[in-house]
């Protein structure tokens, strides 16, 4: 419509006829129009055609001028490109506007990624698990208040969750870290081998070191450059404990902290450097179920007992049993907590504490088929079931399509990080060492992939949750090695050191650019809020957690404070 309206004002005059002595000008004029809309795939070349060329042998004499004005148009168009070509940066597939040029460059000055990279490895040397990750959360912390964010610490009933905060009013942008490690996977960093620092220590073998890390020198890089331009809005980063036991994000929400959060950042390391839209992973309920029974001697008098760790057995071969009816999706694991303290006595007390994982339409309903599990166990074995304590329970994860298509845009413009010799050469050996194809560190960043089809699960991230509540996405960076296994120690061994700290890099560097993308582009931010105003319509949040579950603060408290004093001197202590 526009356009017919600035051509007719450019082919008539005020009466609706063409003027003689402006035609050689018009035609030019439309001729160059006629290219740059047909360069920038805005008309057809059917269209132009028809409009222009007609023109042309209406008016032979214009028409000679007009090739050879074709022809000094591609020549002048072949020059610019080739001065382009000349002078534009390896890797730059794209004219940068200048916020997102200098975010880009503040986060490829060698003394940032060193700063930010010791930052990770201290993280990975803390290796504290959920809801102990006090000195992870500190430093991390500390480097935002020392950039001028404001840190609200202790939020959601949680010491180690914060939120730190740049800028004032729309749009408000939020950036997730995770921080928790895992235990049991202890690891000496860039070791091709299993070799623990401490035998069965904690250990980050999944990377949350890098994480949480490239989340503040996202939040850092774009605080940064809202300073220099006066970009307004406001960017969060959101310090998220204990991801590995999908416990902080639904409390968050529950506090209010996501209240006012237009867009979510997420990011997770990877051995890829890709990104994804739609559904994935699977929904999760962790829950410790509690048996009490009778002490009795096992052997003098067994029969005056009732046993709890019967009890626990029992509803497990229940739930084995079980998984032959469940829809194909769900994944289920139990570990033993309490199992009683000696054989000669009658466990009077036992627990087992399980994952049940399905999609989000499947998940309560298995819930409570695991429930009539431990209930049944209970009737059987003369026991009570005493406690059924929920810890955390988190949604599927739903990654919006028109955030994901932008965040893949900012990977592909920054490019796969280029690795050295020695980290091909350590990649090489660890690949070897676990019996994968030994192809080194990937060149090429992924494509945008969309949901699984067909599903299989896997999984879960308490991410779903803030998924449902504000249009989210995940950056996947590398830096892990391909072939490396997730909760082991070659990832651990992966996740220090200088191919870690080029990937956390990365990911910062695409994150950083989705979010100066928002701020600077409402009509993109205007898609992603549409898409996500449809989804939730659809797909309304309410969480899984029962109104009366609380953080698990005492769940790790014993084994780590057991760790903490054999791990300090290992430390490392950087600078914030
Ligand atoms: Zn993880």
């Amino acid at each position: 419509m526009a356009r017919s309206i600035w051509i007719r004002a450019l082919w008539y005059d005020d009466n609706g006829i063409a003027p003689e002595r402006f035609l050689r000008m018009k035609f030019f004029l439309l001729l160059f129009c006629d290219k740059m809309l047909r360069m920038q795939k805005i008309i057809t070349t059917d269209w132009a055609q028809k409009n222009f060329s007609n023109f042309a042998l209406r008016h032979r004499g214009l028409r000679e001028e007009g090739a050879m004005y074709h022809r000094s148009f591609a020549t002048v168009c072949c020059l610019i490109a080739a001065i382009g070509l000349i002078s534009a940066p390896a890797g730059a597939k794209k004219k940068l506007y200048k916020e997102k040029k200098a975010v880009l460059e503040w986060l490829s000055q060698p003394e940032v990624m060193e700063r930010f990279g010791k930052i990770s490895d201290a993280l990975w040397s803390y290796a504290e698990l959920g809801l102990q990750e006090y000195k992870s959360a500190d430093l991390l912390a500390r480097t935002l208040e020392r950039e001028g964010f404001r840190v609200e610490k202790g939020l959601a009933g949680m010491p180690t969750c914060f939120v730190a905060t740049y800028g004032s009013g729309k749009p408000v942008i939020g950036i997730l870290g995770e921080y928790d490690a895992l235990p049991m996977i202890s690891q000496k960093g860039r070791v091709p081998k299993r070799d623990p620092v401490l035998e069965g220590a904690p250990g980050h073998g999944c990377g949350h070191n890098t994480m949480g890390t490239a989340g503040i020198a996202a939040a850092i890089a774009v605080k940064r450059v809202m300073e220099q331009y006066g970009l307004k809005g406001t960017v969060k980063f959101f310090g998220s404990p204990a991801e590995e036991i999908l416990v902080s994000r639904p409390y968050m929400i529950r506090a209010g902290l996501f209240d006012n959060v237009d867009v979510v950042i997420d990011n997770h390391a990877s051995d890829k450097f890709g990104t994804r839209w739609g559904v994935s992973g699977n929904a999760a309920i962790s829950v410790i179920f509690t048996f009490k029974g009778k002490t009795a001697h096992s052997a003098g008098s067994p029969w005056e007992g009732r046993s709890a760790l019967d009890a626990v057995e029992l509803m497990n071969v229940a739930t084995n049993y079980l998984r032959e009816h469940l829809f194909y999706t769900y994944r289920m694991h139990y570990v033993i907590i309490d199992g009683g303290e000696a054989p000669n006595v009658v466990p009077d007390h036992a627990s087992v504490w399980y994952y049940i994982r399905n999609t989000d339409d499947r998940i309560e309903e298995m819930y409570q088929r695991v429930l009539n599990c431990a209930k049944a166990a209970a009737l059987a074995t003369g026991t009570e079931l005493a406690e059924v304590r929920v810890l955390a329970a988190a949604h599927q994860k739903h990654s919006n399509r028109a955030l994901a298509e932008l965040i893949q845009e900012n990977i592909e413009l920054i490019g796969m990080p280029e690795w050295s010799e020695e980290e091909q050469a350590f990649a090489r050996a660890l690949q070897k060492e676990l019996g994968k194809e030994e192809k080194g560190m990937p060149t090429e960043v992924d494509t945008l992939k969309g949901p699984e089809k067909p599903f299989v699960g896997g999984g879960s991230t308490d991410v779903g949750d803030v998924s449902l509540i504000a249009p989210t996405a995940t950056v996947r960076f590398p830096g892990r090695v391909p072939g490396a296994i997730g909760h082991h120690w070659s990832t651990v061994a992966c996740n220090y050191g200088s191919a870690a700290w080029k990937g956390l890099i990365a990911g910062a560097k695409a994150m950083a650019a989705t979010a100066i993308d928002l701020l600077t582009r409402p009509d993109v931010l205007a898609k992603i809020r549409q898409e996500f105003e449809e989804h939730s319509s659809k797909h309304p949040y309410k969480s899984l957690l029962p109104e009366n579950a609380k953080p698990p603060l005492d769940l790790n408290k014993e084994i780590m404070d057991r760790w903490r004093k054999l791990m300090a001197k290992y430390y490392e202590e950087p600078e914030p």
